[in-house]
């Protein structure tokens, strides 16, 4: 959860913000303020042991004006239909800032994915197919991967939809591993859109990236490449990492003397996203509370974990030194951190612009699905940049046209394109 807020109140209240900046229609601001449809069922799972467990499924479907909802499937014990739905909401303004022609789904189960064994995740990923298979697909609605979910879950459910469609579907999930319908540069897409819109903000400050210092919260999909691009493209040094221990059920900061050394910490971390403390200690990483990664000195803040963490009681502990924030995460800083990032000249780059870069590949997927025709890696990442950059860019020149922040300004670019839509499509 968000700190003390519950997420969709925040999500509202960030659109309720904007509709009044914009003098939106009051009764396009009421379909928008709620998602179009939603889901939520219960799956029972033969554990291994014989028994049966049931799990609390959800599906949230925002609005799919600009084209079927697009969005991924969290495992996380903390799941709510609210998280759900706010996260549904922020898909929609995701897919309108980066301009491709998906609207904004959400889903989820209430599970820790660690606790399962391999089958019993299968049959998890089958169960939540079997229960919304009518009500998803390539033109309506298109899930991916996201907190607790992987390609390989991705596998199972788009087998398990094309054989209750009864033809092969590729293009139902998106996030595939590769060789099984995915694309070239998905699992990299997150963390490197990331580091594009990082890379045109520092353009814009006029900071030197080779002198800059980032401090990562998270090393899960996202944070582990952002670290690797804020080094390899950027030239840049990280100073952390935070992670989740699965074995201890606490987080972590890993900071390292001369930086961190991302591809290193990638041989010594396990599926779930927790890295081997000792061998971490052994290669000279100082391992501290998992709060401390907002404390260190540093440029870059890059919050990649979930929701909420920059908030009112954590945010007046960022360096002094910060200068822009990359929201890596869905919906990391809340309202009161934004009120700090004004105050104190914080360029931020709010998340639905700053982690667009999954979702954009995952529609370079489905593209290269319907084509059954796939890009190289070069290509793909090639196409990312071009899209990151020109969405970057146009939330950069509303903000400056329309004197707003960076977060307003991207609400008022996606929310207008969204309007439009729906104006053609004849709902308002
Ligand atoms: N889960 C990712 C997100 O929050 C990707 C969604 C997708 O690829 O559909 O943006």
């Amino acid at each position: 959860m968000a700190g003390q807020i519950n997420a969709f109140e925040m999500a509202q209240k960030q659109f309720d913000g904007v509709a009044k900046l914009l003098n939106l229609d009051p009764q396009i601001a009421e379909i928008l303020r709620w998602p179009m449809r939603e889901y939520s069922f219960r799956i029972p799972i033969r554990m291994d042991d014989g028994t049966i467990r049931v799990f609390q499924g959800y599906r949230v479907q925002h609005n799919d004006s600009r084209g079927p909802n697009k969005g991924g499937i969290r495992f996380h014990p903390n799941e709510t239909f609210d998280t759900v739905r706010a996260l549904a909401t922020w898909m929609t303004w995701k897919c309108a800032v980066a301009d491709i022609p998906l609207g904004g789904g959400k889903g989820g189960i209430i599970v820790d994915p660690s606790s399962l064994t391999t089958p019993e995740k299968e049959r998890l990923c089958r169960g939540w197919v079997q229960n919304m298979w009518k009500n998803i697909g390539p033109r309506q609605d298109v899930p991916a991967p996201d907190v607790g979910t992987t390609p390989q879950m991705m596998g199972w459910m788009m087998d398990e939809y094309s054989k209750l469609v009864g033809e092969y579907t590729p293009g139902v999930f998106t996030g595939k591993p590769l060789g099984g319908g995915g694309s070239e540069g998905r699992t990299e897409a997150t963390g490197y859109g990331v580091i594009y819109t990082v890379r045109e903000a520092m353009a814009h400050l006029k900071l030197d990236p080779t002198k800059c210092v980032a401090a990562i919260e998270g090393f899960g999909n996202v944070a582990q490449y952002a670290a690797i691009g804020f080094i390899e493209m950027l030239g840049g040094k990280v100073a952390c990492v935070s992670c989740w221990d699965r074995n201890d059920k606490t987080s972590y900061t890993y900071s390292h003397k001369d930086g961190i050394d991302p591809r290193f910490l990638l041989t010594i971390t396990d599926q779930y996203g927790t890295i081997d403390q000792k061998k971490a200690k052994d290669a000279g990483y100082v391992i501290e509370d998992g709060e401390k990664w907002i404390e260190k000195e540093c440029d870059v803040l890059i919050p990649a974990a979930i929701e909420g963490h920059v908030n009112a009681d954590t945010v007046q502990k960022i360096s002094s030194r910060v200068k822009i924030v990359a929201e890596g995460a869905n919906g990391p800083c809340t309202p009161e951190a934004d009120e700090y990032f004004k105050k104190n000249g914080i360029f931020d780059i709010p998340d639905f612009l700053c982690n667009a870069g999954g979702v954009t590949t995952s529609y370079f997927e489905s593209v290269q699905n319907d084509m059954n025709y796939y890009w190289t890696k070069k290509e793909v990442l090639e196409r990312l940049d071009t899209k990151m950059t020109s969405a970057f860019h146009a939330v950069l020149d509303m903000s400056q046209k329309e004197g707003v922040y960076m977060r307003d300004a991207a609400y008022m670019v996606a929310i207008d394109r969204v309007v439009k839509a729906m104006q053609l499509r004849g709902w308002s």
